[in-house]
């Protein structure tokens, strides 16, 4: 019998056991064992019900132009569940000079599919607008001038529309994903559809165009589930076999130990001492710096391959009932984003959402949710404060750009923080990701998964524990 064990129970972790679990009841001779440090499941992943709010302390809807979170919800029986974001009043605004302008329609990030969309546009100045006209006609120059190695985004969005555009929406619209900096994250990683549009056309204006004219039918942006992604985990859990979910139980470390790995996890509370036991296979689902920690003894320069930059994040949700809801209005749309222009002595909103509007039935009618984002330096400096403390301070960033607000309901107003989750691709990830997984293929049935390598979505983390726990459930 093939002894498997899955380190991390947030979706990348779950996902892989549930996928192990379906080979065992197939028949597949495997025994397998979750170990959770925490006391819950689901990671980041977490959603709260309260008072007909539906809370998202983490991620909130998955992109859906990529297959594999659907899949798995609909092999769940989670069909009837999802819901596609509002797309008919999508507006996303950008906060310029203290003034909330919306992006302009039919935008694929940065690149417009419609030109003609920019004119009425106070987003952008002339020398941007001119800059977008033109970069259809430079599709020749574009694509004999793109570099042959990686490069970051910065450096591909300022060669497409120049350095506005870069500011202004480029980099807000990749911190709100990635954190971190422009400047380091690397395009091939981030945004390889873009580069394989570069590649194609030269122009991506021309590209998402000549996309566009091909009729695949527009699908809804972002894809969530009617009570809340935590009802994905649920779902994933409800197949489990809840003896071989171990909570509490932190991978302390990995150790060959002939053919086989030895595990040593801490004990439960009431054993008092660690817990060690010999597996075939291991899975890290961990977070990058546990994964690191855990790898550094077996291979010190695999574990440097890992990224190194991880930016964290620190969300405040706020709900007022309808009846408070009604004597005020927000701008219609999905939400706004902050460009990080200049360092300030106080941490800098990154973005806000507007929930009960980019998704149906996330309040009650006619109540209302927002829900504001600090990323890097910012969410770093606020994260040892109170959770009143950050409430407080998100509080007066909103109105400061939103106008007046009546106070939110205190008893539904929730903070969340999580540091270091979002790791940097930086310029040559996909490099450095192809030689770890050579270095760590030749330690032997050890796998990685997580947000720190292939993707950091949703959809990425579910494909990727899918094809790893398939794998490793062959026996031999
Ligand atoms: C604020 C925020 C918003 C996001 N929004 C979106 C979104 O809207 N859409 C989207 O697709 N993605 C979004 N993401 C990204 C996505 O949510 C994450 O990449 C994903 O949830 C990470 O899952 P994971 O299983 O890799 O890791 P995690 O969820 O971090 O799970 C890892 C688990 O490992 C456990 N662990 C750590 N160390 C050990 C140890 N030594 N032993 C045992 N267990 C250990 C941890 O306790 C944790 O439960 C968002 C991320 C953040 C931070």
């Amino acid at each position: 019998m093939k002894r498997i064990a899955i380190v991390g129970g947030g979706i990348a972790g779950l996902t892989a056991a549930y996928e192990l679990e379906l080979a065992r009841k197939r028949g597949a001779d495997i025994d397998w064992q979750l170990y959770e440090a925490g006391n819950r499941l689901g990671g980041i992943v977490e959603t709260t019900h309260s008072q007909g709010f539906i809370l998202e302390g983490g991620p909130d809807a998955w992109v859906s132009e990529k297959p594999w979170a659907r899949e798995l919800a609909v092999e769940l029986g989670l069909e009837s569940e999802l819901i596609s974001s509002n797309d008919a009043t999508r507006k996303t605004y950008i906060l310029i000079d203290g003034q909330l302008h919306p992006m302009p329609d039919r935008m694929r990030m940065m690149v417009p599919q419609d030109l003609s969309a920019l004119e009425g546009s106070a987003l952008f100045s002339d020398t941007a607008r001119q800059a977008y006209a033109n970069e259809p006609g430079r599709a020749k120059e574009l694509r004999s001038e793109a570099p042959e190695e990686d490069e970051s985004v910065a450096s591909f969005v300022r060669r497409h529309f120049g350095e506005e555009v870069l500011t202004k929406i480029g980099a807000p619209l990749l911190s709100g994903v990635f954190g971190g900096d422009v400047a380091r994250l690397s395009v091939r990683a981030v945004m390889p559809n873009f580069v394989a549009l570069e590649r194609e056309h030269g122009s991506l204006i021309a590209g998402l165009q000549a996309k566009a004219r091909g009729g695949r039918p527009a699908q809804p942006i972002f894809t969530t589930l009617r009570n809340g992604l935590g009802t994905l985990i649920d779902a994933i859990v409800a197949q489990l076999p809840p003896e071989r979910l171990n909570l509490n139980r932190s991978a302390l470390s990995l150790k060959r130990q002939g053919k086989r790995w030895l595990l040593r996890t801490s004990a439960f509370a009431t054993e008092g001492r660690t817990s060690k036991k010999h597996f075939h296979h291991v899975l890290f689902a961990t977070p990058i710096d546990a994964t690191r920690a855990l790898l550094e003894p077996l291979d010190p320069g695999a574990a440097a391959l890992i990224p190194a930059d991880a930016s964290s994040a620190v969300l405040a949700a706020f709900c007022w009932a309808a009846e408070t809801a009604s004597t005020f209005s927000i701008p219609q749309g999905f939400g706004f984003l902050v460009p990080q222009t200049q360092p300030t002595a106080e941490p800098q909103l990154l973005a806000a959402t507007f929930v009960d509007q980019k998704f149906p039935d996330r309040a009650p009618a006619g109540a209302r949710i927002i829900r504001v984002f600090f990323g890097g330096r910012s969410a770093d400096a606020l994260a040892p404060q109170s959770d009143e403390t950050i409430a407080a301070a998100a509080f007066a960033q909103l109105t400061k750009i939103l106008g007046p607000l009546p106070t939110p309901d205190a008893s539904l107003t929730t903070v969340r923080g999580w540091p270091r989750s979002l790791p940097q691709y930086e310029v040559g990830h996909l490099e450095r990701m192809a030689q770890l997984d050579q270095r760590v293929s030749k330690l032997g049935n050890l796998t990685l998964l997580g947000n720190g390598y292939r993707g950091v979505g949703l959809p990425d983390l579910v494909r990727d524990a899918r094809n790893a726990a398939r794998e490793c459930s062959r026996v031999g």
